[in-house]
């Protein structure tokens, strides 16, 4: 197997705007509501698609029934890849929802997975805030309450985002992401979203949109507010893999680097695939694939029969690490 590069796929929503092309450089089609751009998936009918060499046309989801171990390694047999990956365009605020958990959502028809999701945030206009979780104290009946009373931003607990700020929303958790930010979002591939409220604002058929309330507020299980949380830089100044957030689903490490000059990281041999996402600089993998360097705004997913692998960067490169547990 080769390093896996595939198309973006675009979801268009009112909340959207034309950042990945200002931001990325990536050209887009004419509209102003790109809201989100997946980069890795294997859910249902959203595949990602091989875009370049010989698999070219094939599906994540094929790759991981027909190559097995080639490309999970250790985690062959699972039915599609577990984990989605995303950039979000938040030109307007998102609506608040919660997610369910595992136990959760395998009881739907059809069952699913829960999520339980991270975001990095990749750029930030000034006062652009993120809700993550509730103010101490908030209970059910609380939230109950403020839904239908149009007052739930009055519970959440929120703050002023910037970039590098990590937020760890496990599933159960009320968030929602605020106007004026782009972000990189690893989450387990799931479905299963409830809105909870949605800042009083009406459609453009002058309807509100529905609310899940007693769905969502069954499905809330985590009270209290959630802190950001940044990468540790490296005392020796040397290119680091900074973990962000390593929970039961995935590993989210922050390649930081090196303060002079070149950085280099070594990753995989560790019989998993692992993903890349460039969010400043350009990647260049090992010379023997004979890929061009990956930009801000690319992504790569390195199939587990690869082994161990050196990585290269530009100064000042930084990219996400998505891994398996
Ligand atoms: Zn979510």
């Amino acid at each position: 197997m080769h390093p896996l590069l595939f198309s973006p796929l675009y979801r268009t929503y009112l909340w959207g705007g034309r950042r990945f092309e200002t931001h990325f450089g990536r050209q887009l089609p004419a509209g102003d509501t790109f809201a989100e751009s997946w980069e890795l998936v294997d859910h249902g009918d959203d595949q990602s698609v091989v875009c370049t060499g010989p698999l070219t046309g094939t599906t994540l989801g094929e790759l991981v029934r027909e190559q097995g171990p080639g490309l999970m390694g250790r985690h062959a047999g699972l039915k599609a890849f577990p984990l989605l990956f995303k950039l979000l365009d938040a030109k307007r605020d998102l609506s608040v929802q919660v997610h369910p958990d595992d136990a959760r959502a395998a009881t739907l028809t059809p069952p699913d997975r829960g999520k339980t999701e991270a975001w990095f945030v990749v750029d930030a206009d000034p006062g652009s805030r993120i809700y993550a979780g509730l103010k101490a104290g908030v209970t059910t009946a609380d939230l109950r309450e403020a839904i239908l009373g149009g007052t739930l931003d009055t519970c959440l607990h929120a703050f002023e985002a910037t970039p590098g700020d990590c937020i760890f929303i496990p599933a159960g958790t009320v968030h929602a992401i605020g106007a004026g930010l782009m972000i990189a979002e690893i989450q387990q591939s799931s479905d299963v979203t409830y809105r909870l409220f949605d800042w009083n604002r009406v459609g453009p058929d002058g309807q509100p949109r529905q609310l899940h309330v007693d769905a969502g507020l069954e499905a809330v299980t985590q009270f209290g507010p959630v802190a950001p949380r940044r990468a540790t830089h490296t005392p020796s100044g040397d290119a680091d893999l900074s973990p962000l957030v390593h929970c039961d689903y995935f590993h989210l490490d922050l390649l930081t680097p090196a303060h002079h000059g070149e950085s280099r990281w070594q990753l995989g041999g560790d019989d998993a695939p692992h993903f890349l996402s460039v969010l400043s600089g350009d990647l260049r993998l090992d010379p023997s694939w004979n890929l061009p360097a990956l930009r801000a705004g690319e992504c790569v997913l390195l199939p587990a029969s690869l082994g161990p692998q050196a990585i290269s960067g530009s100064p000042g490169t930084q990219a996400l690490h998505v891994s398996l547990p």
